[in-house]
């Protein structure tokens, strides 16, 4: 099979485990994000790619070649740091080259290269500039750049727009990824910034804090189907209610019956489960509104950011938000009786 594939990685440094059992295939030619919080072990599954670690146990193949244990210079990746890690003694031009020049490639090659490669990124004219004299996006461009001059089987970044305010973080982001759309090559970036995930990525891959894989798959199937409860608490914000699951598609929450659409296969009668619902598909009424897969409570906050209005409802001791656009927002104030209606299609049921 193409493409990067790990199988049965595990990572131990000493007494800590930093990943737990990953089995992964990663199409060629893709944008995937490694996605989780602090410590889950996205940067040190990097670094195994990059071969700048070893497994403690399991493969690593790409395109079915065994590469576990092969040198990190043979295996032909661009890495890109978070410290992005450019010598500040040398020019950008240098910089560029830098790689080129170590294999051996002739000065000529390596000016048109480098030539090329500061138009890609979009530096033309920058060749002789030193790298103090550039600002924090122009830095990042020039060590995109520079792990690309060898024209990488791998593309490995690990959080490499930490250090950047939110606005340029946002146009690097775009930048990347039409350059990556460009190029076709397989790109791994690491962050814990699920909107970056989200919107750069062909495929997610997010990890969870006892350091395995808790799911893989396309953002938007990531959204609507969490695979568990921390998923779907890590990637945007979801309601996460606690409930019984009574056979016939319905689960109870806080007294109330709710119709979901679906259950996972083998959960038994009368055991725990949790319904996920998104504060988007949540709708608020004002009164006491009978009828399905409602919940009645009072407005404990109402939120308007603008753009959006979230309104916190409590439902018996259960917490509720919903969000609506401000054209949908609905008449309720603080203290209100409201109704929350949950759309049976959105309930999504998963294991507690
Ligand atoms: P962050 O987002 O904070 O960078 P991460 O998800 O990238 O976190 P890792 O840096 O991969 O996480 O670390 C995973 C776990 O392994 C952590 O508990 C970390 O302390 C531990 N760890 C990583 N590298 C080493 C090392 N060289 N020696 C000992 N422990 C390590």
């Amino acid at each position: 099979m193409s493409g990067l594939t790990l199988e049965n990685i595990d990572k131990n440094f000493g007494s800590v485990v930093a990943v737990r059992d990953v089995n992964l295939n990663l199409p060629t030619g893709q944008f995937i994000c490694f996605l989780g919080p602090s410590g889950c072990g996205k940067t040190t599954l990097l670094r195994l790619i990059a071969g700048l670690e070893t497994p403690t146990r399991g493969r690593i193949l790409l395109d079915e070649e065994d590469i576990t244990h092969a040198p990190a210079h043979k295996r032909n990746f661009g890495v890109v740091f978070q410290s992005l890690a450019l010598f500040p003694h040398l020019t950008v031009g240098e910089n560029i080259a830098y790689s080129l020049r170590v294999r051996k490639v002739d000065k000529d090659t390596r000016q048109q290269k480098t030539a090329e490669l500061l138009d890609l990124v979009q530096l033309s004219g920058f060749m002789d500039r030193h790298i103090s004299q550039l600002s924090g996006g122009q830095r990042q461009r020039v060590a995109t750049a520079r792990a690309l001059a060898i024209e990488p089987r791998l593309f490995l970044l690990d959080e490499p727009l930490s250090a950047l305010d939110a606005k340029l973080r946002e146009d690097m982001q775009l930048e990347l990824r039409m350059l990556q759309q460009r190029l076709a090559v397989t790109t791994i970036l690491v962050t814990h910034d699920q909107r970056e995930a989200m919107t750069m990525s062909d495929l997610v891959v997010v990890m969870g804090p006892d350091n395995r894989v808790h799911q893989m798959g396309f953002p938007l199937d990531i959204y609507r189907n969490p695979a568990d409860t921390f998923v779907a608490d890590f990637i945007g914000t979801s309601n996460l209610l606690d409930g019984t699951y009574t056979g016939n598609r319905e689960v109870m929450v806080s007294g109330t019956c709710l119709e979901v659409p679906e259950v996972p296969e083998g959960v038994p009668l009368d055991t725990k489960v949790t319904v996920s619902i998104r504060p988007e598909e949540v709708h608020v009424l004002p009164g006491i509104e009978k009828g399905d897969n409602r919940l009645h409570g009072q407005v404990s906050f109402v939120r308007d950011v603008g753009s959006s209005v979230e309104i916190y409802l409590d439902c018996s001791g259960l917490q509720i938000v919903s969000q609506s656009t401000p054209k949908e927002r609905p008449e309720v104030k603080q203290g209100d009786q409201a109704t929350a209606v949950l759309p049976p299609t959105a309930c999504i049921v998963l294991r507690s």
